[in-house]
């Protein structure tokens, strides 16, 4: 049972197969076995159990959606009442949040049950989950790799079956990156169409919340639940819902794949790029046209981002002074001294380089040179997205330039650390929708990922693309050695 999707166990619990608080007791169990992983930072049996009960309530009355007592885990970026809330930072041990944020709400609505939260790099600033204040976290296909980051833990958590699906949060490749290091797919919708209300913030004019499954069509029925107009949240877009499965049957025949050159450049390394390479010829096989597209700035897209980011975090994070939020010194002077103590205590190395950065590039003097510039690229970049979309439905290409990587390989070096980003960064910078599918392994038989883009407002044909690939192929089936 634990290695069910969730479109599988939604029939087993329709059906009366399973009971929620049975597959609550059997994840929660698994999630205890697999400690070693370091994927959860805090579980609460007790929340869950009720959660599940509640569930079978819900079916027993005639009150069930699709997802009604299948489990979830949470990102620790979004805040709950019933488990802690960190961002995987000192700065936040042990918070209890007074609310649950929109996101959790949404899927607690649906009768989602939360198996707990999962470890992240520091407050989503990272690529590998080496970030977190609270350790790494293993790649369950090679312990001596990373799973990615930010989203780490919601990766090995559902690569490693111990959830069936993980929220995760992308602002600049977070949910993408670590899907494709992990082997399983990972989706974030276009920006505004998931709420931000209860999301500790990053960067928020790119933050966006989106799911990590076994398959597209997981995903889908997830975004039912979880997408939609939240009038909490500034930047939350008010169009009407839909169904997100409605294409999930729609034929890939005369598609236009668009293949930006430009991600097909040196840099990605053989194994990768053949993997790639095969997924983009099965689509073919399946009638698909593949036509070369050219995205000239999106190599720009990394130093925007480490402008754009950084200076919004750097606002962001300024409510963690030991008064409103987070963390307070316990000895000093006065004011100032107790700010200054708090946040040098309560902040990890990432969170507090950023901090600078972001300071820096918005002080007088040099807002023009570097945020308002950085800011013009980015719309250069978005419009050049638009000008590809003319020519193509789809823009597909490798999630990262190599597969997994080892702890320790690029931590001491940000720069390099920052470059597993090169794909991804883009997309986010133009608030596309994208997504990560498995589509085979490189090197030290490591997954390999395949991106996928849509133009704004399509995750529907996106997860169509996505799911009539996971039809033809079984990639994202295969499960790690010694999970079982
Ligand atoms: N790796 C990128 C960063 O460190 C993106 C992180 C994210 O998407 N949350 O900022």
């Amino acid at each position: 049972m634990f290695e069910k999707s969730v479109a599988e166990l939604s029939r087993a619990l329709g059906s009366g197969e399973v009971s929620a608080v049975e597959l609550a007791q059997l994840f929660l169990a698994r999630i205890e076995r697999f400690r070693a992983f370091n994927a959860f930072l805090d579980m609460r049996p007790e929340v869950t159990l009720a959660q599940a009960r509640a569930a079978d309530r819900m079916r027993a009355e005639g009150r069930a959606t699709p997802l009604t007592g299948v489990p979830v885990a949470h990102k620790d970026i979004f805040v709950t009442r019933d488990f802690a809330s960190t961002a995987a930072s000192k700065m936040l041990a042990g918070y209890m949040s007074p609310f649950d944020a929109a996101v959790v709400e949404n899927m607690a609505r649906a009768g989602m049950v939360t198996l707990g939260k999962v470890n992240c790099d520091e407050f989503a600033m990272g690529s590998s989950n080496e970030n977190s204040a609270y350790g790494n976290v293993a790649n369950p296909w090679n312990p001596g790799a990373v799973p990615g980051g930010s989203s780490g833990g919601s990766a090995t958590a559902v690569a490693a079956r111990l959830a069936p699906a993980a929220t995760a949060t992308d602002t600049g490749g977070s949910i993408r990156e670590p899907a494709a290091f992990s082997g399983i797919t990972g989706i974030k919708p276009t920006y505004g169409r998931a709420s931000r209300w209860g999301m500790i913030a990053f960067a928020s004019s790119l933050d966006q919340a989106g799911i990590m499954t076994q398959s597209a069509e997981d995903a889908a029925l997830i975004f039912n639940a979880m997408l939609g107009f939240d009038p909490r949240d500034s930047t939350s877009i008010e169009r009407a819902s839909e169904d997100y499965t409605r294409d999930l049957a729609m034929p890939v025949k005369g598609l236009r794949i668009g293949m930006p050159k430009e991600f097909f450049g040196k840099g990605l390394k053989p194994d990768v790029e053949a993997a790639v390479r095969a997924a983009l010829a099965e689509y073919e096989r399946m009638g698909a046209h593949l036509v070369e597209i050219s995205l000239p700035n999106a190599e720009l897209g990394i130093p925007v981002y480490y402008v754009i980011a950084p200076a919004e975090c750097s606002s962001n994070l300024s409510r963690f002074d030991g008064v409103r939020y987070g963390h307070r010194a316990s000895e000093y002077r006065d004011l100032a001294d107790m700010i200054k103590k708090s946040r040098a205590e309560g902040f990890g190395p990432e969170p507090k380089r950023r901090i600078l950065i972001g300071t820096y590039v918005l002080s007088h003097g040099y807002y023009d040179a570097y945020y308002l510039q950085a800011q013009k690229v980015r719309r250069l970049i978005a419009d050049e997205f638009q000008r590809a979309f003319r020519e193509c439905d789809v823009i597909a290409g490798p999630v990262t330039t190599s597969v997994a990587f080892g702890f320790g390989e690029k931590a001491a070096d940000p720069v390099e650390m920052y470059l597993s980003d090169l794909y991804t960064i883009p997309g986010s910078l133009a608030g596309l929708p994208g997504m990560s599918i498995p589509c085979g392994f490189g090197d030290r038989g490591l997954p390999v990922g395949l991106q996928l883009t849509a133009n704004y407002f399509e995750e529907a044909r996106l997860l169509g693309v996505a799911h009539r690939y996971q039809q033809a192929t079984d990639w994202h089936r295969r499960m790690p050695g010694g999970i079982a």
